[in-house]
This record gives structure tokens, sequence and C-alpha cells, in this order.
């Protein structure tokens, strides 16, 4: 592009950029009139635009800022009619950016050019003859003129993508042109801020538009390196930019050509310079430079050029093509952007508002794909049916005066729940969530011992076979008062028990002799069969894979189900994962609980916590020690186990005896050591986290967490949990494994807090959702826009899918037809496929 006019535009963006200050010039814009006016008619500007130039600029500073936008904007249409390869004018681009197809200009000068690069640019280095002459078109991919390709169709559809391309894009899940859509940019670097050469400040990130005075390639290094220095000035002032080993861009920026640079301002001998900065040539709407640039996730053998062209290439030719699955009442009822804008600007954003507003919009549909498709599933549950089982209150009052303790108020909202939901002829789906210790248990008694008495059979499943005995004991101590069964009917059945045991009881199960039956994934093996199972509870639910779960409700004919959890679930969670299950949330705990002094000690202080300890076992209590499992195959582990608790034994306590506990023991001898344990035959438990699961020890107070920074806040606070049994005031204590400040920071809220969904919360923000889905619907961390810690979203997007739900629950109407089929696909996409308990 012609120099004089160049530098015009330059002035002119940086007005806007400055909002019409006038302080684009230093004295005013109109003092570069003059000079620029000479410049411009030796360089060929018309004399009548150079007219035009002069008459509007030069009441320039008289006017007011409204005016001078006016004025410019008017100006740079009228340069823009005569210099077509000029972007649209700075301030108006958001705006027209966001409606509008390619222009015929634009259209113009992207022609097609197959001959493209190496997504890792190799080609382009080596081969820098593949480039014409005049090669300042090549940098964008053409938009395809034909039909184009559906979304569905694969990546080698993209001019340029050739079949070694695409093998190097399905690294990173890219398989067809909707991916690439959706292969959303990680981050974004802001190029969009212009400025002069004369106004460059070192240490600054920003893009300049100038000239390339001159270019040349020296090797350095003893020639190991080659490097591209060039000169290029924009009318202000001139700086070096230097590329090292890309001596293509030599042939490719000659003297005269127009650039734009986007980069840091570094300082080499007292002077500024860009060293491998972004560039473009001028000639056309920036991709890479002077604007804000998206930052897409790589791999190896992709550069983030090639991938943003790329991007680029099929966003301009897709995006206005993609169809929104969103009925247009409920986009504006919302207020939306439009999708295709979305897709435009949430790749190569023309404002921060306009990238924000877009990423909320594909966040919103992605939301409310995910509540439809809970709440299909939801009604799914809801059209089953199921025998309603029903008691007398006199049979909970008999239940209830048979207790050691009062049910706490929110034990017995619980319990009023599970009992509405078992009269009514749908089955129940309950998650039961409540902190360590908050008594969920004698709930889950509760709604056995209501089906018992009722004839129907009921199934506690719990992830260990120590938790399962100790339900057990608890079970038969309590039930059979209550509904008047006899011990014989409720039975333990864990790995451990006998084969003819076993044989017994699965006879007792199928003839309907044994009506509650308490066990480990033993409950699952294939022969146990029942007679009516109208209950299956399933304790610490996260420890069940999904097929377990469903394995155990399969056993009955629609039976009801509750699952319990102590793993506060964020509220966010609770509308999206586990959305399907009605929820009740036991968030009171039994009176007389202290809550456990928690201290964070440094590695150094490991002693002092030892000495801490040392100090509860001398008044008669127990000690909990566990560390963190090590890397490694189970041999490596279990030595680690070992030799740490031979080192506890030798050195800080010789004189107690200390008990050891790990995932390589056989479940008899994990178990003979838990039981010794509770019984006071060791002082000290050491353990790996397998003791994380609800087991009661009143007697122990301490517990001591070793590499404390490795497990999650919720995790930190299920082990606290051990320690909560006591009357006695009880101690936690967390050993990060390094002394870093960070781990520390994190880990300090432990002491701060003893509320488990504050903790929760802290842990999604910190750690993402991972700890939260156990097994359930790993598909829900394929959300690319949404955030499942986005609470306002959800409950947004929870909204419009309540309504539409109640409208069209199968979506049938025509009107939906689009909205059906993005929901299906959204669900079938790895996610949420089939049972979601
Ligand atoms: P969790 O919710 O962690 O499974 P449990 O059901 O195991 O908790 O209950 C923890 C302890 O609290 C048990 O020893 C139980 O007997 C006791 N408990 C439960 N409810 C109450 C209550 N309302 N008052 C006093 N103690 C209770
Ligand atoms: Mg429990």
């Amino acid at each position: 592009m012609n120099a004089a006019i160049l530098k015009l535009t330059n002035y002119l963006s940086l007005e806007a950029e400055r909002g019409y200050d006038n302080g684009s010039v230093v004295g005013g814009l109109d003092r570069m009139l003059e000079p620029w006016k000479e410049e411009a008619l030796n360089s060929g500007v018309t004399p009548e635009l150079v007219d035009v130039v002069v008459s509007r600029l030069s009441d320039y500073p008289r006017l007011s800022a409204k005016s001078r936008e006016d004025t410019l904007r008017g100006l740079w249409n009228r340069l823009r009619g005569k210099y077509p390869e000029l972007a649209p004018s700075p301030d108006a681009t958001a705006s027209a950016a966001a409606e509008r197809a390619p222009s015929q200009v634009e259209k113009a000068i992207e022609k097609p050019d197959p001959e493209l690069d190496a997504p890792d640019g190799s080609k382009v280095s080596e081969e820098p003859a593949s480039y014409a002459e005049d090669a300042s078109e090549k940098d964008e991919l053409p938009a395809p003129d034909l039909e184009p390709a559906s979304l569905d169709s694969p990546l080698t559809a993209v001019p340029g993508i050739g079949p070694k391309s695409a093998k190097m894009l399905k690294k990173l899940d890219l398989e067809t042109l909707g991916d690439l859509l959706w292969h959303l940019p990680r981050r974004y670097d802001d190029y969009s801020q212009l400025k002069t050469i004369n106004r460059l400040e070192f240490g600054e990130e920003v893009t300049i538009i100038g000239m390339v005075d001159k270019i040349s390639v020296r090797p350095v290094r003893g020639g190991k390196l080659k490097l591209v220095e060039a000169t290029v000035s924009d009318g202000t002032g001139s700086i070096g930019v230097t590329w090292f080993n890309q001596t293509w861009i030599a042939t490719r920026l000659k003297p005269g050509k127009a650039v734009v640079l986007s980069g840091g301002i570094e300082q080499y001998l007292g002077k500024l310079t860009m060293s491998g900065p972004e560039w473009e040539p001028l000639e056309r709407k920036q991709v890479h430079t002077n604007r804000i640039v998206p930052v897409y996730p790589l791999t190896s053998g992709v550069t983030a050029k090639w991938l943003r062209r790329v991007i680029n290439s099929v966003v301009r030719s897709h995006a206005d093509r993609v169809v929104d699955p969103l009925p247009p009442s409920l986009v504006s009822e919302v207020g939306l952007v439009p999708f295709s804008t979305a897709f435009h600007q949430v790749h190569f954003p023309d404002s921060w508002e306009q990238l924000e507003a877009a990423q909320h919009r594909l966040a919103f549909n992605e939301m409310l794909f995910l509540q439809l498709g809970v709440m299909r599933q939801k009604r799914g549950w809801q059209e089953l049916e199921t025998e309603p089982i029903q008691v007398e209150d006199e049979w909970m009052d008999r239940f209830l005066a048979g207790l050691p303790y009062q049910l706490t108020n929110a034990q017995q909202k619980a319990l009023t729940d599970v009992r509405a939901d078992l009269e009514r002829p749908v089955p129940m789906n309950r998650l039961i969530q409540g902190d360590v210790g908050s008594g969920k248990t004698v709930i889950a008694m509760a709604a056995v011992g209501i089906a018992a008495s009722q004839g129907m059979q009921a199934a506690v499943m719990a992830p260990t076979s120590i938790l399962a005995e100790q339900h057990y004991a608890t079970f038969l101590e309590l039930l059979p008062d209550s509904t008047g069964l006899p011990a014989e009917a409720i039975r333990l059945l864990i790995g451990a028990t006998p084969e003819a045991e076993k044989v017994e009881i699965r006879a007792g199960l199928a003839s309907g002799e044994i009506q509650v039956v308490i066990g480990t994934h033993a409950l699952l093996q294939d022969p146990v069969e029942f007679d009516r199972l109208g209950l299956a509870v399933i304790d610490e639910q996260h420890r069940f894979g999904v097929a377990q779960r469903a394995a155990l409700r399969s056993k009955g004919t629609n039976p009801n189900l509750i699952v319990m959890t102590a793993t506060p679930i964020p509220r966010s969670l609770a509308l999206t994962i586990y959305g399907d299950l009605d929820l009740t949330i036991v968030d009171e705990m039994p009176p007389g609980r202290q809550p456990v002094e928690t201290r964070v000690f440094r590695p150094i202080e490991r002693a002092r916590a030892h000495t801490f300890i040392r100090g509860q076992l001398a008044a008669g209590h127990q000690a909990f020690i566990i560390f963190p499992l090590v890397e490694g195959s189970d041999k490596i582990q279990a030595k680690a186990a070992v030799d740490e608790h031979k080192g506890l034994q030798d050195t800080a306590f010789p004189e107690y005896r200390l008990g050891l506990l790990h995932g390589r023991l056989k479940p008899e001898e994990k178990e003979r050591v838990m039981n010794a344990f509770r019984q006071g035959k060791y002082d000290v438990l050491v353990s790996t986290s397998v003791v994380e699961v609800g087991v009661d020890v009143p007697n122990a107070t301490v517990i001591l967490i070793e590499g404390a920074d490795r497990f999650g806040l919720s995790q930190l606070h299920q082990f606290r949990g051990r320690v909560t049994r006591s009357s006695d005031q009880s101690y936690c204590l967390l050993i990060p494994t390094s002394d870093r400040e960070s781990d520390n920071e994190r880990l300090t809220a432990m002491e701060e807090t003893s509320d488990g969904f504050e903790l929760a919360d802290m842990d999604l923000e910190q750690r993402g959702p991972g700890d939260f889905l156990g097994t359930r619907q790993s598909g829900f961390l394929n959300l690319r826009a949404a955030r499942l810690t986005d609470l306002r979203m959800i409950e947004k997007a929870r909204r419009q899918a309540t309504l539409l739900f109640e409208e069209d629950p199968m979506l049938e109407a025509p009107q939906h037809a689009e909205l059906a089929l993005a929901v299906d696909r959204f669900w079938t996409n790895g996610s949420g496929k089939g049972e979601i308990s």
C-alpha cells in the first residue's frame, strides 16, 4: 500500500484508540497535514484525495469528540473506497465485523491457494521458493467459494489440510470441521494496541504498522544460525526487527512492503528492537497481529500460526452457516448473541466485550443441552413404576424410640423425604449427602426397616468390608426390635464370608427368607438373586462405578434407590452432574461434636507433630498416620508403606504398637488390622489412603496426614472425619511434601473452616470437577465453553431448560428439531451415555 496512506491511517487508528483526544500527533493532528500533503502527492496519491484529507482534517482540533469520530470514520471510508485493502475503520470494526459476511473486497483478496505450508511451518522455512514473487495473500487460507463442506466433513475438506496435517490434528481430537470451530482458544494475546514507533516503550506488547526499509540475512554463531534483520519505519521513527532461522521471511518482506508487527519491545545496545514478532502483510484483515489474537492448545508438529490460519479459514467459510439449535425466541429472551457471531468472535474477537458475549453464548448452549439431557434422564426414571411402600406412623415412632439418640432436624427432614419417596408408585432415586459423621446411616436403616416391615427385601452395599461389617453390626442391634425381623433375616455378605455361608445366604435371598442383606460388591456376584428387592442403598457412592450401581439395581424390578455420599457436592454440580437425582442434604451435625482442630506443619516441624501425637497416645488415645500413595506398582507401594511403618516404629514411636494398612494387603488382613485398631490393640494405625471411608474408631483423637498437598481439600476433610467420632477434642495435623508457600496456603483453608461445602467449592475452583465425578459421567469433562463452576450460568440455563421441558419434554415440536438433534449429539459425544446414577 501507499506509504503516505499507511502513515495517515496509522494516525487515524491511534486517534480512535485514544478516544479522539487529538493527541496522536504532538501539537494536534492538523500539524501533520503540511508535510503529509507533500509526501502524499509525491508518492502518487491523487490530488483530489489529498484535498479531501486536508480539508477534513484541518478543522479537526476544534471539533467535539463526537464530530471528530464522525469525521474520521467518514474519511476512513473514503480512503477505503480508494484503497479497499484497508481494514474497516478501527472503531467501527467491532460491530461491522460481527454481522457481515465477507465483503466483495475480502473475497477478492482471498484467492484460493492450495499450496500451503505444513502445520509446523517446516515446508515454509525449507522451501521458500514455493512462494510466488507476490506471495502476500498466501498467509491466509482461502475461504472456499464452492458449496462448503458440511461441519461433519473430515478436515481434509479444508484446502491446505492434507492427510498428513489431518493426522497431526487428530492428536488434538480434531477430526471434523465442526471440531475445528469448537477448538476454542486457550487464551488471547492483546495486540490491538496500535502505536507509532516514536511512542514505543521498553517492555510493552504492541502492534506497529510500518514499511520495510531494508532486510537482510546473515549467519551468526559460526554459521549455525541465520538471523533475519530488518528495519521498519512508519514516518515517526524506525525500529530494528530480527527473526532467528526464518530466512524465508526475507523473501516475503521485500523493502517497500507494508507490514504489521506484533510482539514485545526489547532493548539491544540501548536501542529498542523487536525480536521474533508475529507479522503479517498489511494488505488484508489481520489474523495474527493488530488485534486480540487467539492462542490455541497445540500439539507437536502444529504451529500456532498455522493452526490460527486454518481455524480462521474455517471460521470464515463455515461460522455463518452453522445452524443455531436454539429457538430464536429463547435467544432473544436470554439476550444471546447470534450463534455464528459467537464463533467469529470467540476465535477472532473484535473486542473483549464481544469475546465475553461469544463465550457466554457457547457456554449457554452447552449448559442448556446438559440440562435438557439431565431432565430427560430424570423423566426416564419417573416413567418407571414400582410398588409403593407405606408404613404407619406408629411404626415410625417405635423405630425412633428404639434409637439411642434423637434425630437431628436435618435427619428428620431426610427421613421425611425418604418416606414420601417410598410411598410413591415411582421408584425413589435420591442422593443423600451429608458431611462425615452427620448420621446418614440411620436414615438408610430406617428406609431398610420400612421396606422390610412391608415384606420387601433391601440391600445395602458399602465399598469396604470393614464398613459393611460396621453397618451390619448397627443394623443388627437396632432393626429387629422395630421391624420384628428375626436376626437371621439380616445377613452380611462380603468377600471373606465362607463359601458355605454364601450358598446359604444366596438361597435365603432367592427364596425371600432373608430380607436385609448388607455387603460389599460381593453382592453383585452373579448367583445372587432376590425374591423381591424393593430398596437398594449404596453407601459412599463415589467409590462405585456406574456399572456396579446399575448391577445392584438390576437385581430387582425398578427398586427404590438411595445413594449416599460424604463428599459435599457443590450446588453447581448437584444441578448438573447429579441433576437427575433428588437431593437431600444432611447439613447438621449431631449435638456435642467439636470441630477438629487443624494445623499445618512444615516438613521440618515433623518432630513436633510426632511429639504432639505422643501426647495424645500418653493420654490413652489412638492416632492415624496417613501418607500418600507413592508412584509405582503395587509392589513398590507396598514396600514404601512397609518402610514408612518401620521407620515410624523404630524412631518416632518405639514404645507404642503400630498397625499397618495398605492396598496390597488381602481383604482379610486389612480387616484384621482395622479390627485390631478399633479394639485398641494398636495405638497408631499407619495407612495409605485406603482408610478414607467412614469407619468408626471413637478413641482415635488425632490424624496426621503426610503429603497433604497431594490431596484435594475434600479428601483431606474426609480423612479428618475419621477423628470426629470422639467426644474428646480431636486434631488433624497436615504436613505438605515441600516447604513451598503456595502449597501451604491452599492447606490453611483446612485450618480455617470445618465446613465441607466450603472446602468442596474451593476444590472445584482449584482442581476442577474431576474429584467429584468419581466414576460418574466423566463425559462432563468434555464441556468446551461451559464451566461446571459457573453457578449463575447453570441456573440461567436450567430455567430455560425447565420452560422448554414443560412445553415439549421430548423436543418433538418442529421448531425444536435442531435442538433435539443437538442435545442427542451432545449426550452421545462421549458424555453421559446411558446410566448416570
Ligand atoms: P455418616 O453420615 O458419616 O455415615 P454415621 O451415620 O456413621 O455418619 O454416624 C456417625 C455417628 O454418629 C455414629 O456413631 C452414629 O451412631 C452417631 N449419630 C448419628 N445420628 C446421631 C444423632 N442424631 N445424635 C447423636 N449421634 C448420632
Ligand atoms: Mg457413612
